[in-house]
């Protein structure tokens, strides 16, 4: 494991919810979806199931986004205004199943304020680790998801979104193509 567990759930999570916001398709349509999207990401804690509560988790998204193209000084920027304007106040708390982790906010608070604060002090990690490079774009060069690679050697191209079985169905043609010339 390079980074803590629940470091490393964190930045999975921000990237996927990043990539539920598609230059041409919406991932967060409506509550349903974000309900899907909470159970698939493990989330705990307060959830409402509204309209107000999508819209807040839908904002996050651009901001979120901007890291995986910011320079470290930038990062630095907004994770300190998220943490700032949350008004984040680590403390290790143990519930459910998990062990000993650290929440920054309160269960209750609302869920786009804990999933923004759960980034944050992931991405804060990734910079005192000096490890802002494992944020990246799919190489596919159709698709604009980002990634978090988390490989020992830093090996990821391609999203979870089967951009690398893609890729290879595309490098095949074009060697069959060439050997059929
Ligand atoms: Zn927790
Ligand atoms: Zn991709």
């Amino acid at each position: 494991m390079l980074f803590a567990h629940d470091t490393e759930c964190a930045l999975v999570a921000a990237a996927a919810l990043v990539n539920t916001a598609g230059p041409d398709r919406e991932g967060l349509p409506d509550v349903a979806a974000l309900d899907r999207f909470f159970t698939a990401y493990g989330w705990s804690g307060r959830h409402e199931h509204t309209d107000a509560e999508l819209r807040q988790v839908r904002a996050l998204r651009p901001r979120l986004r901007r890291i995986w193209d910011a320079d470290t000084d930038e990062v630095v920027e907004i994770v300190n205004a998220l943490l700032r304007e949350s008004r984040a106040l680590p403390q290790l708390i143990r519930h459910d199943d998990e062990p000993y982790h650290l929440h920054a906010v309160p269960r209750d608070a609302p869920l786009a304020t804990r999933m923004a604060v759960e980034a944050a002090m992931a991405l804060a990690d990734l910079v005192r680790m000096n490890e802002l490079s494992r944020l990246r774009h799919c190489d596919h060069p159709d698709c604009d998801d980002v990634l978090v690679d988390l490989s020992k050697n830093r090996s990821r191209r391609f999203c979870d979104g089967g951009c690398g079985n893609r890729a290879a169905v595309s490098a095949y043609r074009a060697r069959r193509a060439a050997s059929h010339s």
